[in-house]
């Protein structure tokens, strides 16, 4: 992959790091998750949800890790059960697949 350099002044999107493999990316590439006030973590794909949030790479092998490092309850300083992660596992992959199937 080959991007060329614009200089810091044409940079428009803010970095983020991925609380799993602490990858640095466009805040375009990552997936934001946020806590919401009733204390349930959701996935933000507009990121316009207000709260505090925790950003994973786009893909569901970084979600994986951040359960098992438990780095996105850290980042968002909240406990999540399995059926969480699963939940969120799955608007992931609505999100990064497409196949957007929650009713
Ligand atoms: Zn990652």
């Amino acid at each position: 992959m080959s991007r060329k350099q614009q200089g810091q002044t044409a940079r428009k999107s803010p970095l983020r790091t991925c609380v799993a493999c602490r990858r640095i990316s466009d805040k375009r590439e990552v997936l934001r998750f946020v806590r919401g006030a009733d204390g349930r973590v959701v996935f933000d794909p507009t990121g316009r949800v207000a709260g505090r949030g925790a950003y994973v790479c786009a893909s569901p092998e970084c979600l994986e890790k951040a359960q098992k490092t438990r780095g996105l309850e850290r980042a968002l300083k909240i406990r999540l059960s399995d059926d969480d992660y699963q939940r969120l596992a799955e608007d992931l992959r609505a999100v990064v697949y497409g196949n957007s199937q929650s009713a």
